[in-house]
C-alpha cells in the first residue's frame, strides 16, 4: 500500500514538478502523476520573472535557471511598421527586485525541473478521472481503473482542470477572442540584441520577440480569432506570412526561418478568479488554479511560485495527517496565492483588448498611450506587479 502520509500531484507541467521539488524540500513524500505517456513541453520560450526567481532561489534552482536562460535587460515596444513607441528599461528592476526575469526556453527548463525532482517520483500515463476525500487523505482514480491514496491532492493539471471541476464544481474556461502561435527557431538579427524583448503593435494584432540561449529566439504572435478563425484553414506559415507579410523587420525573416512543425498555435482561455481553490485536503496550483491571458507573461512564472508558497505552508503544518493543520496551511496557501495572482489574471483580461486594438481610432489611442507613457510610470507598474516575495 502506498504512503498514505504524501502528496499527491496531478499533472507534470512547470507547476506541477515545482510543486513536488518545493514539498521534497520540505521533507513532504510527494508524486507527480501525468497524464500524457511522457512528460513533455512544446518547442517553445517562457519568460521566468522576478518573482518566480525569487521562488527558485528559495529551493536552490535561480543559479541553474540563470545558467540555461538570457537575462532580460530591455523592452522596446513599436508600430507594426517597426516606428518606435517606448523602451521599458528592465536594469532598475533587476536593483530594486535582486532579480532578474530570464528567458529560457520551455523544454530545456522542465527538464531541468524534471531531473531536480527525479523521473521516477513521476507516473506517466496516469489520467486522474476523480477523487474521493475523508478526514485523514483523499484516494485519487485514474482512467485505467488504479487507485491511490495520499495526504493531500494538489491539483496543477491546467486551465481544463479536472481537479477543479470536482472539487469546485466549475464549468469549462472562458473563451478568449485571442489566438496565439508560438515558436523558438534559431536566428539571430541586428534588431534582436540579447536581452532586449521587442514587441510590435499593429490592428487586432501583435508580434513579440526576444533571444533566448544558443542562437534562438523566442517568439510569439497574437491576433482574434475573429479574424483568424477558431481552426487554422491553412498551414501556420501561410497564415502568419498572410497576416504579417507586410510588418517590418526582423518578423518576415523570423517566420522565414521557423519550421512550420515547430509553429504552436493556440486559442486562449481564462477564468475569471476564484475565491477559493479547493476543499479541507484538496488544492490548485498553477494554471487549474489562476489560468490567465498571456499579456503580462505570469502564467507559468506565479505557477512556480505556488510549489514554492504551499510547501511554506504545509512544512508548517508538521504532520499531514493532522486535518486541522493541513486546513490551516491550505487556507494561508489559497489567502497568499488569491490576493497575489487575482490582479494578475484580471490585469492580462484587460490588457488583452488594447494589445489588440483593432479600429482605426482605438489603434491610434493605444499608440499614443504607448508613445506617450514615460519611463517612471512603467517603474511604478512593474514594480507593482514584481514585487512580490514568495
Ligand atoms: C503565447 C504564450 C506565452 C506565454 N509566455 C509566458 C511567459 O513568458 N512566462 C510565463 O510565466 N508564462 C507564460 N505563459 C503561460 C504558461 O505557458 C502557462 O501558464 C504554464 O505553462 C502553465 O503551466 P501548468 O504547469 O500550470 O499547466 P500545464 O503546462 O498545462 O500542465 C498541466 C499538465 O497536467 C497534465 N494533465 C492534464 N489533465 C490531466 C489529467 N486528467 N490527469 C493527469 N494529468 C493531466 C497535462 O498533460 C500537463 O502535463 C505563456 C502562455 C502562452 C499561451
Amino acid at each position: 500500500m502506498p504512503q498514505a502520509d504524501r502528496a499527491i500531484i496531478i499533472g507534470a507541467g512547470v507547476a506541477g514538478v515545482t510543486a513536488g521539488i518545493a514539498l521534497n524540500r520540505a521533507g513532504i513524500d510527494a508524486t507527480v502523476y501525468e497524464g500524457s505517456d511522457e512528460v513533455r513541453e512544446i518547442g517553445s520560450g517562457l519568460g521566468v520573472q522576478y518573482g518566480a526567481m525569487k521562488a527558485l532561489r528559495k529551493i536552490g534552482l535561480e543559479d541553474e535557471a540563470r545558467r540555461i536562460g538570457q537575462p532580460l535587460t530591455a523592452m522596446a515596444w513599436t508600430k507594426w511598421n517597426g516606428k518606435p513607441l517606448v523602451t521599458i528599461p528592465h536594469i532598475p528592476l533587476k536593483e530594486k527586485l535582486g532579480a532578474q526575469t530570464h528567458n529560457v526556453h520551455r523544454g530545456e527548463f522542465l527538464s531541468l525541473l524534471v531531473r531536480e525532482f527525479g523521473r521516477d517520483r513521476i507516473v506517466v500515463g496516469a489520467k486522474f478521472t476523480g477523487f474521493e476525500e475523508d478526514e485523514t487523505g483523499v484516494t485519487v482514480h485514474f482512467e485505467d481503473g488504479r487507485t491511490e491514496r495520499g495526504a493531500v491532492l494538489v491539483g496543477a493539471d491546467g486551465s481544463r482542470s479536472r481537479i477543479r471541476s470536482h472539487s469546485l464544481g466549475d464549468s469549462e474556461p472562458r473563451r478568449t477572442n485571442v489566438v496565439v502561435w508560438r515558436s523558438m527557431p534559431h536566428f539571430e538579427h541586428p534588431l534582436l540584441p540579447l536581452g532586449v524583448l521587442r514587441q510590435a503593435y499593429g490592428p487586432g494584432k501583435m508580434f513579440s520577440a526576444v533571444p533566448g540561449t544558443n542562437q534562438r529566439v523566442f517568439w510569439f504572435a497574437v491576433g482574434l480569432v475573429s479574424e483568424f478563425g477558431d481552426q487554422p484553414v491553412t498551414g501556420p506559415k501561410e497564415e502568419l506570412m498572410n497576416a504579417y507579410g507586410a510588418w517590418a523587420e526582423p518578423v518576415v525573416e523570423m517566420l522565414q526561418a521557423t519550421p512550420e512543425t515547430e509553429i504552436t498555435r493556440t486559442r486562449i482561455f481564462d477564468r475569471p478568479p476564484a475565491k477559493r481553490w479547493g476543499t479541507a485536503r484538496v488544492t490548485l496550483a498553477g494554471d487549474a488554479a489562476h489560468p490567465m491571458m498571456p499579456t503580462l507573461g505570469q502564467g507559468a512564472s506565479t505557477g512556480i511560485e505556488d510549489g514554492v508558497v504551499l510547501a511554506k505552508y504545509l512544512s508548517q503544518a508538521g504532520s499531514l495527517a493532522d486535518s486541522t493543520a493541513v486546513g490551516r496551511a491550505f487556507q494561508a496557501y489559497e489567502a497568499e496565492r488569491i490576493a497575489r495572482t487575482t490582479p494578475l489574471v484580471k490585469n492580462a483580461h484587460k490588457f488583452a483588448p488594447i494589445a489588440l486594438a483593432s479600429n482605426p481610432v482605438s489603434t491610434r489611442l493605444r499608440d499614443l498611450l504607448l508613445g506617450y507613457s514615460t519611463d517612471a510610470s512603467w517603474q511604478r507598474r512593474f514594480l507593482a506587479q514584481h514585487s512580490y516575495e514568495p
